[in-house]
Parts: structure tokens; C-alpha cells; sequence
């Protein structure tokens, strides 16, 4: 028996991220479109003939992006915000851009500027979409050939591709009305009709099969998403012609959207068998026997080679059932993964044995079409060879690492007094004004500081050069700060890096690799590190540094830590225990920093956590239990001090209205947030929620090049003060300032001074 295999997307960025040097090159003005494109086609042709070799059936276009696939599927809609709309007549790689990241112009010596698309948060992952825009105005028109033109492509490599569309329900719910008044939903029928246009003009050019894809079919239904999803798939079927269209759906489980999923209109269906694992057998006894049923088995957003036993059995149970029927597939597309594992020479060979990456991952799947096929043997022992080793070994396992999460005592959890106590013994020993002044950790990472770190890493500045550097840079800000008359001060972070991997290079149980890339947005990619195993601390991570600083002055200083919840979302997680288990591993390692920070004269303690929000599950009824530990586990790293320490910690990145409970029960001290982009949106929450703590509503968005002024930060601060008690706000910048540079800092942060001075 034949099984067809598939991948649902292919990374886009090339094996040493061509694609992120050639479209900033061409940014700069460095390099030509036609190079650009060039670039583009390459390694799209590269992506298709590696699917080809090593046999994969139905092979994807459209995976492939310059910025981003929303946006792809915006332009080819034609749905253009009118602002971009008279700067250029036709749709074009240039005008994408524009959406993507603005427009920049200054004429008659006034400034111009056109705001970009808002970008946000790929369901749960760390992928990052431009959102659509919707208004009265909004018009669907096929307008680019990108998906026609890549199919061609493919087809002159001898490929017939499975072109991919994000499906019509999940644009729409995830696009933005622009107006209040205004109900995106009211553009349905042109949507609908315009998808079916691009439906048959792909089943015309000769698709045999198109995949879309409706994620938000992992996510609770509105009335709305429950009425239109049968009905689109109703009309789009009929423009199918001679095409098989297929339905994907992948992040969670389907759970109770299955009835509506199992009766699409459509060929086949694909779902998510490694986060929707409970359900998968359901699925498989209940689709009907027309439909084919592709399965996700292999991981598409980890890094763990697939445990073949686990998943033939799956699969065998649905080889039964299914046939022909059965496709073998990853669980998501492997945009999430980096491309290949085979340029990694630095990694430790016993760990390298347990990864795959997605070059790796297409292996599997052609491995798991063998053996089901009944060849495959030797693969299958080589699997099971590697899953023992991992399970058996000493690098991960450590006992003693086991003995101390189990004897986690209740109290461990709770600091030694109440807030308000612990509010009037900080009081005593710190002094501070009331709205006193912070900012959030790091302080700009100018291009000498970054050139002296990689000087440093390449071994062209010593040590001892390199720490005498890194001293005066900190002095000097310290000194600006006091020379501003800040109030609580920071150390700038300019030894780091990146705020996890600074830690994971100094915990056990941490791998990184050379080229583990993964796109975070356009041209932005991550390389998270790998926990691997149990992780513990060595030795002291941050107190040369803090200590250091705190002797450059009389003023308090915040010792600066990235919390547990962070370190672990922001890496490649291993598979073997709950994510809880590896957190309160690190929450240990944190909690031991914490306390050393202490005696080494820190009297404040920042833990970060702008992670905790990207954890929760995209399912309501699983973010008790999820909050439940995040809480946990941040509260375990920060208890282990006197009541006069003080705990802070900071948020961004995301709406944390309706987790603000959580958030006050993680019962920091002082919490820093994100909220002047949003211009205090988030004191919203603080209408039915007395937040109990003290709290920095970020007054200067450092996202922007913008300098704010005295008056509205202190408008921003006024707002703040209607909700909350004035003895608990501080003032500070909504993040850190790592990207922002000096000259824009300096007046943001003594305008931002004086406005909490007059508001005294
Ligand atoms: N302390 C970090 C900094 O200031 C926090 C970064 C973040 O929130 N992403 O850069
Ligand atoms: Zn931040």
C-alpha cells in the first residue's frame, strides 16, 4: 500500500538566513530587486528538489515569503490599506514592504511618515503576522501572482505543487476592523467569492492539490466562526474543479470545533496529532470515508528527533482504517523549525543524535511511510536506538537536580510577610520619592558595544580588556542616571547579549547551536538555545556585574534576572517531562541568583518575565492550569529574600488584561508594563480589578523613534493615578532601551524625570 506523505511548509529564511541578508541588503540599497528575487527563487528551487530527492508527495508553494504569508495573502486579496494605496499604482514587492515596515520620507523639511501594519503574535508560537485591515472601504481583488507564478515555478522543476492559502475564516478573524463602528464581517461574501476565484484559477492551471489552512480551528468559535466555516467551505468546493482541496488545522486540539471540522466540505482534512494527541483517535474512527486524513505526527515547532514507536502506533491504528486515505505529515508547518542540522559541527555528538530539524524531520516522514509499508527496518532500530539513549542518559538525568524539586516545601512559594508589610520595611530602607523614576534593564547596545563583544567572542579581546570596557560603559550610565536624578538605577546590561541566552550559556542542561535559525518576523530571525536536561546553576550568573554597579553608587540599584517562565518559552523545550517540571528546574536556578544578588547589596531584584503571556494556552478551559504553575514557579524564584528586598518585574509584548489577576498573584513588589502603545489600554483591567501592588504603566514608548514629551507623559501618569493609588505608581519607559540610541534616550528619560518631578 502507497501512503502519500506532505509537509505543510517549508522554512523560508535558507540554511545560513540568505534570505534575511539578501532582502536588508536590498533595504539598504545595496543590492537590486532582480537580485532580491533571485535570491528568492533559489532557495525556493532548493526547498522543492530536497522534498523531491528524498520523495515527498505533496509539495508545497506559497510557503514561501519575502516578509510574511498573512501579508502575502492580503496583497493577493488586494486588501491594501488606503494609505499605502496612493503611494504606489500596483501591488509590488515595494509596496509590501511599505505595509510591512512603514514609510519613512521627509519633504519640504516636514516629516511624513506612514505607519506601517500592526505586527502580532502567530497564535501561539513566536512567529509574528502583519494584520489585515478592514474598513468600509475594504475591496477583494486578486491582485498579485506570487501563488500562480510559484506554482509555475515548481512546475518547471517537474513538480506539481500544492499551492497553500491561510484560509478565508482565520484571515478574517484575525484582521482588524479599523473602525469600532465597523464589522469585518460584513465583508465575508466578497471574501468568499474572491478565495473561489483564486480557487479556480489554481484548479484551472492544473493544482491537484490545495491546502488551506484554518488554524483558528484550534481556538474557541464565536457564533460567527461556527455559522461561516461550513458555509465557505460549501462555496468554495464549488470551484474546486478537478483539485483536491484540503483543510488544515494545527496548534491545539480541535476538541469541541470537531463536528464543525469533520463535516468541512473538502478532501481531505489535516490536524495536529502532537498537540491534539488525546483526540487523534476519535478523529481517525470518525472521519468520513470519502475524506482523506492527513496526520500531523511529527513536531513541526521542536527540535526532537520522533519517537517512531509512539507514532506508528498512531498510525498503524489508522492505516486500518484508513488506507489510502492516510497522509503522513508534520504536525505545522516547518516555519517554525530550523532548516538543517547538517552544518552543525559544534554540537555535542551524543545531543546531536536525539535532534532533527526539518531537513531531518522529512526523513521521518519518508522513514514512517516505510515502515508502515513494511521496509524501513534498519530506520526503525537506528530510532529506537537514539529514543533509548536519550531516555538512559547522564547529561540530562541528574538526581540530585530530581531530590531538590521534590523537596519543594509549601513556604518555599510565599515571601516571609504580606505586601503591605513588606511595603513599609522597602519604604524604610530605600527612601524613595513618591512617583519615584526606573527604566527597565538595558540601556542602548551602541555598534562599539557590540563590536567589542564579538571581538571578544573571536578572541581578539582579552578578558580583562574586554570586563575594563564593559566597567566604563557602565559607570558612564550609571552616571547619566544619577546625573538625571533617576531613582532607582540599573547597570545597562551591556555584557549580555540576549536576555536567555546570557543565562542558558551559564546554566547546565543548555545546548546552542551555529545555525538553529527560526523567523521571528520579515527578515528578524531567533536562534533558541536547546534545554536538553536537568538544568541547574553552577555558580553565581549576574553578580559581578550587579555588584559592580551597585558600588558605583550611593543610589539603589536592581539587580536584573530573566525570569523562569521566559527562559523556558523562549527556547526549544524538551519533550520528555511537562513544561512545569523544566521551569521549576530553572525557577531554582533563579531563586539560589536571587538570594546571592542579595548579599551582594542589591536591595531591589528585577525578574523579567515578557514570556508568561505567550505560554497560555490558546484553549480557555487549559489557562488555569497553565497560570496555575506559570504564577508558581515566578513566585519560587523570588521568594527566597527578606521583606526588604525588593522584588520587580517587568511585562511586554502582549495584552495582559485578561490575565491581570495571575499577573497581581505573582506578587512582585514593584511590576513594570508595557502599555503606551496602547495608549493605557491596559488600565482598563484595572476598572474591576484592584491591583494590590506597586506598578510602572510604561509612559514612553521605546518601540518608537518618537521622543515623548513632559506633558504626555504626565497626561499618560494622571490617567494611571484615577485607577490606581498614586503611593503605588512609578514612572519608567514601557521596555528596555536596548534599540533605541543615546540621543533619543537622553531627552526621552529627563523629559520623562521632570514629568514625575511636577507630578510630586
Ligand atoms: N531587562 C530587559 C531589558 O531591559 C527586558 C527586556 C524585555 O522585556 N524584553 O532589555
Ligand atoms: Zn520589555
Amino acid at each position: 500500500m502507497k501512503l502519500l506523505t506532505q509537509i505543510l511548509g517549508y522554512p523560508r529564511i535558507g540554511e545560513k538566513r540568505e534570505l534575511k541578508i539578501a532582502t536588508e541588503a536590498y533595504w539598504k540599497g545595496k543590492i537590486s530587486l532582480e537580485k532580491l528575487q533571485e535570491t528568492g527563487k533559489n532557495l525556493r528551487a532548493i526547498a522543492w528538489k530536497k522534498q523531491q530527492a528524498k520523495g515527498i508527495d505533496l509539495i508545497p508553494c506559497n510557503d514561501f515569503s519575502y516578509y510574511d504569508q498573512m501579508l502575502d495573502m492580503s496583497c493577493l486579496l488586494g486588501n491594501v490599506p488606503e494609505r499605502f494605496q496612493q503611494k504606489t499604482e500596483k501591488i509590488d514587492l515595494d509596496t509590501l514592504f511599505y505595509i510591512a515596515r512603514g514609510i519613512k520620507s521627509s519633504s519640504c523639511g516636514s516629516k511624513h511618515n506612514t505607519q506601517a501594519s500592526e505586527m502580532t503574535k502567530w497564535f501561539n508560537t513566536n512567529y509574528h503576522y502583519i494584520v489585515p485591515e478592514f474598513c468600509q472601504n475594504t475591496q477583494f481583488q486578486t491582485s498579485t501572482t506570487k501563488i500562480f507564478d510559484e506554482f509555475l515555478e515548481a512546475k518547471d522543476l517537474g513538480i506539481n505543487a500544492k499551492p497553500i492559502l491561510i484560509g478565508p475564516i482565520t484571515y478574517l478573524s484575525l484582521g482588524k476592523a479599523q473602525n469600532e463602528n465597523f464589522d469585518s464581517w460584513s465583508l465575508i461574501d466578497s471574501l468568499i467569492s474572491s478565495y473561489g476565484e483564486i480557487i479556480q484559477k489554481l484548479s484551472e492551471m492544473g493544482a491537484e492539490w490545495i491546502q488551506i489552512d484554518e488554524p483558528i480551528l484550534s481556538t474557541d468559535l464565536d457564533e460567527k466562526q461556527k455559522k461561516w466555516l461550513p458555509e465557505t467551505y460549501n462555496r468554495l468546493s464549488q470551484k474546486k474543479g478537478k483539485s483536491k482541496l484540503m483543510i488544515a488545522t494545527y496548534f491545539d486540539i480541535i476538541g469541541d470545533n470537531r463536528e464543525i471540522f469533520l463535516n468541512l466540505k473538502a478532501d481531505a482534512l489535516h490536524c495536529d496529532a502532537i498537540n491534539g494527541k488525546e483526540e487523534i483517535n476519535e478523529i481517525i474512527e470518525s472521519i468520513d470515508d470519502k475524506k482523506y486524513l492527513s496526520i500531523g505526527i511529527i513536531n513541526g515547532r521542536n527540535i526532537w528527533k520522533n519517537d517512531f514507536s509512539n507514532s506508528l502506533e498512531i498510525l498503524q491504528k489508522a492505516q486500518k482504517i484508513l488506507g489510502e486515505r492516510l497522509i503522513i505529515s508534520p504536525s505545522c508547518s516547518f516555519l517554525h523549525s530550523p532548516v538543517t542540522l547538517k552544518s552543525e559541527t559544534k554540537l555535542d555528538i551524543e545531543i546531536k543524535d536525539w535532534l532533527a530539524f526539518t531537513d531531518e524531520k522529512i526523513t521521518e516522514i519518508i522513514a514512517l511511510r516505510d515502515i508502515l509499508s513494511g521496509e524501513g527496518k534498519a530506520e526503525l532500530e537506528a530510532n529506537q536506538k537514539s529514543i533509548q539513549a536519550k531516555k538512559e542518559s547522564s547529561k540530562i538525568h541528574k538526581q540530585a537536580i530530581k531530590e531538590r524539586v521534590n523537596s519543594i516545601q509549601e513556604s518555599d512559594f510565599n515571601r516571609q510577610s504580606s505586601f503591605k508589610n513588606r511595603q513599609k520595611s522597602q519604604r524604610k530602607k530605600l527612601h524613595l520619592p513618591l512617583y519615584p523614576t526606573t527604566t527597565i534593564g538595558s540601556f542602548p547596545q551602541t555598534t562599539e558595544i557590540r563590536k567589542a563583544r564579538s571581538d571578544f567572542k573571536a578572541g581578539n579581546l582579552s578578558q580583562k580588556d574586554y570586563e575594563a570596557f564593559l566597567e566604563e560603559k557602565t559607570r558612564e550610565c550609571i552616571a547619566f542616571q544619577e546625573e538625571i536624578e533617576i531613582d532607582m538605577l540599573v547597570h545597562g546590561e551591556f555584557e549580555r547579549n540576549d536576555m536567555v541566552e546570557y543565562f542558558g550559556e551559564q546554566l547546565e542542561g543548555f545546548a546552542f547551536t551555529q545555525f538553529g535559525w527560526v523567523q521571528s518576523y520579515g527578515s528578524r530571525c531567533v536562534k533558541p538555545p536547546i534545554i536538553y536536561g536537568d538544568i541547574s546553576r553552577e555558580k553565581p550568573m549576574t553578580v559581578r556585574w550587579s555588584q559592580f554597579a551597585q558600588t558605583c553608587t550611593q543610589l539603589p540599584m536592581k539587580g536584573m534576572l530573566t525570569g523562569p517562565v521566559t527562559i523556558l518559552y523562549w527556547s526549544f523545550i524538551r519533550d520528555d517531562q511537562p513544561h512545569s517540571q523544566t521551569a521549576t528546574q530553572i525557577a531554582l536556578a533563579i531563586r539560589d541568583e536571587v538570594i546571592d544578588l542579595e548579599k551582594a547589596g542589591l536591595s531591589a531584584i528585577q525578574i523579567d518575565e515578557p514570556a508568561l503571556r505567550e505560554g497560555l494556552p490558546l484553549r480557555r478551559k487549559n489557562w488555569g492550569n497553565y497560570l496555575k504553575w506559570a504564577v508558581n514557579v515566578f513566585r519560587l524564584s523570588s521568594s527566597g529574600v527578606q521583606d526588604e528586598t525588593q522584588i520587580h518585574t517587568h511585562m511586554c509584548y502582549s495584552e495582559f488584561n485578561d490575565i491581570i489577576e495571575s499577573i497581581a498573584r505573582l506578587d512582585a513588589d514593584v511590576i513594570t508594563i508595557e502599555t503606551s502603545r496602547s495608549n493605557m489600554e491596559l488600565l482598563e483591567a484595572f476598572k474591576n480589578f484592584q491591583y494590590p501592588n506597586e506598578i510602572g504603566p510604561g509612559v514612553y514608548d521605546i518601540h518608537s523613534p518618537r521622543i515623548p514629551t513632559k506633558e504626555e507623559m504626565q497626561d499618560l501618569m494622571k490617567k494611571a493615578s484615577e485607577l490606581l493609588s498614586s503611593e503605588n505608581l512609578w514612572v519608567n519607559p514601557d521596555c528596555g532601551l536596548k534599540t533605541r540610541n543615546w540621543e533619543e534616550v537622553k531627552p526621552a528619560l529627563k523629559a520623562m524625570v521632570s514629568a514625575a518631578k511636577e507630578l510630586r
